[in-house]
């Protein structure tokens, strides 16, 4: 470990993984720590999608002049839907093989109705922000299509739709193993990353910050000239750990998933309308399964243990139910679920929520080099840590020069299989140290359809002389596999065996 680092980064979800891998390159002798493992947090709870950013023009599918007359808040719109198309073309030539383009419907209702010219207009706007290099493939339907379209059929309202539009859409085929991929990427060229290790405290000593981290061995205290605070929706947290509690700039909002079996003629397709309340509501593809959500609701104070309740899952089939009456779900056809509570920057009246995602540097408030980042989204979490880089380097110069990744991701076939060799490349090369770090997060197997249970057993087995595992501490570990899975994802326990034993 070094003596002094230059930064230390709080928190390996994607946002920190992003930072990590910018401010390595830009020459920052940097330390990553995370207290549970890279990408097991908010980062793992998503809709999983890249999306284009057309839901900031939302604002503007009423009336043009009234968006236009608050200025401030049109060029925030206009500026996180630049992003976002620009994070899209990013991402999606930089790492094709962890997104997939999926065609979404969005019919015409009363509720999102926008005129043709508009929806024309709005997708020219996109498509100029990122050049034109991943193309929407915008199709504008006619009344007459859109109501024969198939993916629409049953759908209540039909009748009245004035048409439809569809359009590509990206989706983060694993965003889990995307943050894995930043933060292995950065130690190939020098970060020092530690998982499992919490930040317990942070103090101020002669211009530097000391950090306590600690671990399941006890605990040690590390030095670096600044902290770069991306502990997702913790990070108000992490200030008031360096001395300023009422220093807020983050505020949580739950959202929740359900996964589930839809009729063939939406295989595949994603689709997309909004709640009776008016918020995005989308049906999304997953293998020849769909999750549907997002439900938003308030967060319940704590952001830990992030699960469904009954009622967000009742509350989403209602919906369902309502889109599509003839559907006839019931609980029982709940797979699984997952949730999560996503960090959104706190509005300048300190009680609303904001949209924009941000750095801050606290420095004038009285924690010298410290920044923290809110709002973070996985779709724009390259451009989170290129402007938390440049943040740095406006107090801080790098120590050492600037340098470049060439790392390469392991191949995909070795990343979809439980054997001997991808389980001790996970372990030995990637960290890993339990069960839900190997199988969901350097192996895709935790995301088969069975979240990874059938091959759970396998995996301890052979993990178990790489990790020092006795037999007793193997049959602990997958029991604590079994647990996590029910209670994270509330797997429907009479369609698993596993979770019958
Ligand atoms: C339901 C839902 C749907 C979403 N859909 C999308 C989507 O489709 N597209 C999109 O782009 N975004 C989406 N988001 C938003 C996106 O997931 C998050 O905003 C993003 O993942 C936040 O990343 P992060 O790195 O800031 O936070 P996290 O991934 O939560 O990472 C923060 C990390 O900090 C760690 N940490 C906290 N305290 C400490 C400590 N004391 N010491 C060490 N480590 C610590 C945590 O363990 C955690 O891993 C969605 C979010 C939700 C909830």
């Amino acid at each position: 470990m070094a003596d002094i680092y230059d930064t230390l980064v709080i928190g390996g979800g994607i946002i920190g993984a992003a930072a990590g891998l910018e401010l390595t390159a830009a020459g920052y002798r940097t330390l990553l720590v995370e207290r549970n493992d890279y990408g097991s947090g908010t980062s793992s709870k998503t809709s999983r999608l890249q999306h284009c950013g057309l839901g900031y023009l939302s604002a503007a599918s009423g009336s043009i002049a009234a968006f236009l007359s608050r200025p401030r808040n049109a060029i925030e719109c206009f500026s996180l839907m630049r992003r976002s198309m620009q994070g899209r073309a990013e991402f999606v030539h930089a790492a094709p093989e962890r997104v997939k383009p999926v065609t979404f419907i969005v019919p015409l209702t009363k509720e999102n109705a926008i005129p043709r010219w508009k929806a024309w207009l709005a997708f020219r706007l996109m498509a100029a922000s990122d050049g034109g290099r991943v193309p929407l493939d915008l199709r504008l339907l006619s009344q007459r299509e859109a109501r024969a379209h198939p993916a629409l059929q049953g759908m209540a309202g039909l009748d009245e739709i004035g048409g439809a539009m569809t359009f590509t859409e990206y989706q983060y085929q694993w965003p889990e193993r995307v943050v894995v991929d930043a933060v292995m990427s950065a130690r190939s060229i020098g970060m020092e990353a530690l998982n499992h290790t919490k930040v317990t405290a942070l103090t101020q000593e002669g211009g530097l910050w000391k950090a306590t981290l600690a671990d399941d061995l006890g605990s040690r205290e590390v030095t670096s000239r600044a902290v770069v605070n991306c502990a997702g929706v913790w990070v108000d947290e992490m200030t008031a750990l360096a001395g300023k509690p009422k220093l807020r700039r983050n505020t949580g909002e739950k959202g929740t998933n359900i996964v589930l079996r839809l009729p063939k003629a939406l295989a595949g397709m994603g689709f997309e309308t909004v709640t009776s309340s008016g918020s995005p509501f989308y049906l999304i593809p997953w293998g020849d399964l769909h999750y549907v959500g997002p439900w938003d609701s308030k967060s319940a104070g704590t952001p830990d243990g992030f699960c469904a309740t009954e009622a967000e899952i009742y509350a989403i089939l209602d919906q369902l139910g309502r889109l599509f009456p003839g559907l006839d779900l019931s609980r029982s056809d709940v797979l699984y679920s997952w949730a999560g509570v996503r960090p959104r920057s706190l509005a300048a009246d300190g009680e609303n929520t904001s949209p924009s995602v941000r750095e801050h540097d606290l420095t004038e408030a009285g924690l010298p080099n410290f920044f923290t980042f809110t709002g973070g989204l996985l779709m724009t979490h390259r451009d989170a840590g290129r402007r938390l880089a440049r943040a740095v380097g406006r107090r801080l110069p790098p120590s050492k020069p600037a340098t470049s990744s060439t790392y390469s991701a392991p191949a995909t076939q070795i990343l979809s299989e439980v054997n001997q060799a991808s389980i001790a490349y996970a372990v030995q090369r990637e960290q890993a140290q339990n069960l839900s770090d190997i199988l969901r997060r350097r192996l895709s197997v935790g995301w088969d359809s069975d979240l990874g249970l059938s091959k759970a057993h396998t995996a301890a087995q052979l993990a178990a002389p790489h990790l020092g595992w006795s037999s007793a501490e193997t049959a602990a570990q997958l029991a604590a596999f079994i647990d996590e899975t029910r209670r994270e994802f509330g797997l429907n326990s009479e369609q698993n065996p596993a979770l019958q034993a």
